[in-house]
This record gives C-alpha cells, sequence and structure tokens, in this order.
C-alpha cells in the first residue's frame, strides 16, 4: 500500500513541481485499492485548473524501430534547443514485470533520465490495457500540473494500445524503419492513418538512401488518404537520433501542426471530444468493475459460464441472468 498523505499535500507539492509527491500521487492513480482511488481522483480534481497547458505527443512503431533511442535524443532536443520541460509516459499493457515496462530499464533514456527537466515513467505494470490507459490519461493531468509543457507518450506498436495513446495526445508521430522490400508491406492501415506525421529512423551510414526513399514512399501514399477535419496532411521525414539528425524538421512539423490546428479550432474541439471519450470509457470500465466484483457474480460467474461452455444455456441468456443479478 502506497504511504498517505492529505490531499492538500499531494496537491501542494505537485504545483510546487515536487518530483517525489508527483511520483507518490501517481503511484495512487495506478492502485487499485478504492481508498487510494479516491484519493488520486480528489488529487486530480484539485490539480485539473492547473492542468492541460502542454502538448501531448504519442510516439509509436514496432519493436527495435528506434523508440527509446529516439525520445532519448529527441527529449534532450526539446530541452536543450527548445526549453521544454518534458514528461515521457508510456503505455505497455504487454509488461507483467514487477517495476514497469521496458521503459523502466536502466540502460533505456540513461541520459534524459538524469536531467532535472525530465520525468520518466514506466508503464504500470500488471493491469490490463484500460487500466493502464486510464492510468496514464491520469498521469498525464498530474504531469501538467506539476510544470511539464511537453508530455510524451511511447507505445510498443502491437495491438491496441495505439489507440489508447491516440486518443489522449494532440499529436501522433509513428517511426517506421526502411525496409528492403515493399515499403507498405506489413503496416497496419489503421496505424498510418492516425498518424500526424511518420519519421523514418536511423537514417545514418549506409540506411541513409533507404531512408530517403522511404521517406517518399510514404509521402506518396500519405497523399492518397482523405485530408482530415484537422485540415492537416501528415508529414514524412527522416532522421537518426544516434546522429542527432532530423530531430528539428519533426519538431518543426509539430510545431506547424500545433499552429495550423490551434488557428482553426481544431486543437481544442479534439481535445473536448477525447475529455468525453474518457468519459464513457470510464463509465464503461466503472460498470464493468462493478459488475465483475458484485458478490452474487462472482458466486455464479463459473458455474454460468460453464453451462454455457457446454451447450446447456445461450450465451445471451447466461448473459441476461448474470446482469439480473447486480
Ligand atoms: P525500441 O525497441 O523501438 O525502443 O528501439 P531501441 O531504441 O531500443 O533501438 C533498437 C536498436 O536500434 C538499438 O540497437 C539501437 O542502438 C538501434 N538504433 C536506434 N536508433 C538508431 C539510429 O538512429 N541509428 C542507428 N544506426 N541505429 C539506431
Amino acid at each position: 500500500m502506497a504511504k498517505r498523505f492529505s490531499t492538500d499535500t499531494y496537491v501542494n507539492g505537485i504545483l510546487s513541481g515536487d518530483r517525489v509527491m508527483l511520483s507518490r500521487a501517481i503511484t495512487l492513480v495506478e492502485s487499485k485499492l478504492a481508498t487510494d482511488q479516491e484519493l488520486a481522483q480528489q488529487v486530480i480534481n484539485a490539480v485539473l485548473p492547473h492542468a492541460g497547458n502542454s502538448v501531448r505527443i504519442g510516439i509509436t512503431g514496432v519493436p527495435g524501430v528506434g523508440k527509446s533511442t529516439f525520445i532519448e535524443s529527441f527529449g534532450s532536443y526539446l530541452i536543450i534547443e527548445q526549453g521544454k520541460k518534458l514528461a515521457v509516459l508510456a503505455i505497455d499493457p504487454t509488461s507483467q514485470r514487477s517495476g514497469g515496462s521496458i521503459l523502466g530499464d536502466k540502460t533505456r533514456m540513461e541520459e534524459l533520465s538524469m536531467n532535472p527537466q525530465a520525468y520518466i515513467r514506466p508503464s504500470p505494470a500488471g493491469k490490463s490495457l484500460g487500466g493502464v490507459a486510464k492510468s496514464t490519461r491520469e498521469t498525464i493531468i498530474l504531469c501538467e500540473a506539476a510544470g511539464f509543457d511537453t508530455i510524451i507518450v511511447e507505445t510498443v506498436g502491437v495491438g491496441q494500445s495505439e489507440t489508447a495513446v491516440h486518443a489522449m495526445v494532440d499529436f501522433f508521430l509513428l517511426l517506421m524503419l526502411a525496409g528492403a522490400g515493399d515499403e507498405l508491406q506489413g503496416i497496419k492501415r489503421g496505424i498510418m492513418e492516425m498518424a500526424d506525421a511518420i519519421a523514418i529512423t536511423k537514417a545514418d551510414g549506409s540506411n541513409t538512401g533507404k531512408a530517403t526513399a522511404a521517406k517518399a514512399e510514404y509521402q506518396s501514399a500519405l497523399h492518397l488518404y482523405p485530408l482530415g477535419t484537422s485540415g492537416w496532411l501528415p508529414q514524412v521525414s527522416t532522421c537518426s537520433a544516434l546522429k542527432n539528425t532530423g530531430l528539428d524538421t519533426i519538431w518543426q512539423t509539430i510545431a506547424d501542426y500545433l499552429k495550423l490546428t490551434q488557428d482553426n479550432g481544431f486543437f481544442e474541439k479534439k481535445r473536448r471530444d477525447q475529455n468525453l471519450q474518457w468519459m464513457y470509457e470510464a463509465i464503461r470500465q466503472g460498470l464493468e468493475d462493478n459488475f465483475y466484483s458484485h458478490q452474487q457474480v462472482k458466486e455464479q460467474l463459473q458455474s454460468i459460464a460453464d453451462e454455457v461452455k457446454d451447450g446447456q444455456k445461450s450465451a445471451f441468456a447466461a448473459a441476461a441472468e448474470l446482469l439480473r443479478l447486480v
């Protein structure tokens, strides 16, 4: 159980930029205990008026594409060249290790994690995607209230986690490798459609030519998609996290996007829509938790499920029977 303080202690600590208090509040947010959750909600509500003043950037890509190396370099660039205060969060529901995801490994983002302008928080361990997404979403609010003006949410490019990240960020960056064959093979169309920008990683040494070719290919592929309501045409660029090249172009792309969407109102609209989406998601999650923690449901679920499995009861009749218990 996390050590608990009064709501005011958390709130004052967070608002004064106290990282220890920020971390402790995030631990509350990640806790499964109802009392911790209640306290977490009070803290979030209290700091909410001080949140929102940041750029939220989602970064995804398959394992090995270079996400952590990129975030290390790009993060340092944002802090040193752009004067940003950066929080890096991760959504990695595949991680079951205690202490969080691979992001928690010491070898990852070593330099960035030592920078006083950066705050790195690994993905909470042992939670479902829905649980991780909720914690991360709330952690964004806490980090913003603590004065972080740039939030990066990293996710491994597998499964549904990209959709969850997309629903909590302003800008979605897809990292891709220049492949040997057909550049568009193996990329889920849905992910491409979510991307506001694609960066071809590892554009250095003998890989440079391939990366440049891939960039042209992706750019023309993206032109085939209809322009979204943001009015933004997704951009493709190349970068090397090892050589620190292309990082300024990526930041410029994000800045251009922010200018366009803040001017045309899309930025605000998207955030409002996301808030609503999270409300409905929280309702759905709450109902579900409520249902499964109900005493009678707990007692009867297994036997009714067995009846469905054995073909003695229809799935719908079984569901209706269980729902009636609550
Ligand atoms: P992740 O799994 O997406 O987080 O990828 P990593 O950041 O761990 O990188 C995977 C591998 O690619 C590592 O061996 C890195 O050293 C290498 N790598 C990452 N960025 C670059 C780059 O810009 N250039 C080159 N040549 N290699 C890179």
